[in-house]
């Protein structure tokens, strides 16, 4: 059997720089290879990948594999596959590393499935058994009531990371690191898919995704009004973005993208308010990595008081102006 070695990290581009889960990613792997003392890879695709290779170094990757085509300018798995495979192949790592992104949750099963290997997606940490040398993968279950810990027997040991699970180490310009532009013989008849039209996501603020405080709505805010006044007053106070539970993006209150939850995104800000949101678990599953969570619900009773680390009950109505004017005076001090 070839020997597996290093980790490999596939990264993604998010305009024409490294996307901030490939950041986390590559922190998370330099601990894995140091523990391993072995190293860490980046694999990177693109149609033009400009200087991210080289921003890869300073996030820590020790070797930067950068294939440049034109079928790669937009994630297509079957051109994607080609480049993937031919390198997994080549290198033979332990472990490899994904987002559990729009990119990840669709290419890692294919990947696994081509290796002949198994995969834990939406992990939420990632270890090296001291004595195995196995990679530990965490993961919640259950809509987040638990958590799973597993490892697996097959190389390379495949995982997609939730966004904001782990973090960047701090960029060094100093660090060294190779960059190489890996040839790829791309077979465009094996491409079975295209990408015919791009439409890109109306970006109003902060992405939820990014953003450290996040005022999430639910259904009893009773309309779309509120989102765009009384929580968007509040966002922007605090540098957020307003976010919403489903039902608000089932009723078409709020664009699909606002959704949090199990079947929406998955986030982890630093703070995240939870205004008229019962706390259901499918809701929770996408919130319950935020650093601190505050709920305002009219109902002593609501689940989210048992996930919340403050809670006020009362109208969202009443709370939510008086919160927002108090901090207005308090950051105006
Ligand atoms: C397979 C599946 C997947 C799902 N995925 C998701 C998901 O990804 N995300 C998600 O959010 N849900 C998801 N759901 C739905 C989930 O089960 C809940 O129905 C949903 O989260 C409830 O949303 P809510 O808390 O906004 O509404 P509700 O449960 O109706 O709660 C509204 C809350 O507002 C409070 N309230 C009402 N008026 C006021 C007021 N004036 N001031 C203060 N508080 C007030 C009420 O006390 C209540 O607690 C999923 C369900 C299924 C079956």
């Amino acid at each position: 059997m070839a020997e597996h070695k290093g980790i490999l990290v596939c990264g993604e581009l998010a305009n024409g720089k490294l996307a901030s889960i490939t950041t986390e990613l590559l922190g998370c792997g330099r601990g894995l290879a140091d523990d391993l003392k072995q190293e860490l890879s980046c694999l990177l695709t693109g149609d033009a990948i400009g200087g991210a290779a080289e921003e890869a170094v300073t996030y820590g990757a020790d070797r930067v594999y950068k294939v440049e085509h034109a079928s790669l300018k937009e994630y297509e798995p079957d051109s994607y596959m080609q480049v993937a495979e031919k390198l997994v192949n080549e290198i033979s790592p332990r472990a490899v590393l994904m987002g559990q992104t729009f990119m990840g949750r669709d290419f890692a099963p294919r990947l696994a499935f081509r290796m002949g290997s198994s995969l834990s997606t939406d992990c939420i940490d990632l270890s090296i058994d001291s004595e195995t040398k196995m990679l530990v993968q965490t993961k919640p279950v259950y809509g987040s009531n638990a958590q799973a810990v597993f490892s697996s027997e097959t190389y390379p040991q495949m995982v997609t990371v939730r966004s904001k699970a782990m973090s960047p180490i701090e960029p060094d310009s100093s660090r060294k690191g190779e960059v190489i532009p890996y040839e790829v013989d791309i077979d465009i008849s094996k491409v079975r898919t295209k990408t015919l039209d791009t439409v890109k996501e109306e970006a109003v603020g902060m992405k939820l995704e990014d953003a450290p405080v996040i005022v999430c709505g639910g259904r009893g805010l009773g309309g779309a009004e509120p989102f765009h006044t009384t929580l968007k007053e509040l966002a922007d106070l605090l540098h957020g973005a307003v976010g919403a539970s489903r039902p608000p993006a089932d009723n078409g209150w709020v664009p699909e993208s606002l959704h949090i939850g199990l079947t929406g995104k998955i986030v982890a800000p630093d703070l995240y308010f939870a205004i008229a949101v019962s706390g259901a678990s499918q809701h929770t599953a996408g919130c319950s990595s935020s650093k601190h969570i505050i709920a305002i619900n009219k109902d002593p009773e609501a689940n989210i008081f048992r996930e919340a680390e403050f809670g006020v009950v009362g109208k969202y109505e009443e709370v939510v102006p008086a919160l927002t004017n108090k901090l207005k005076d308090l950051l105006a001090k």
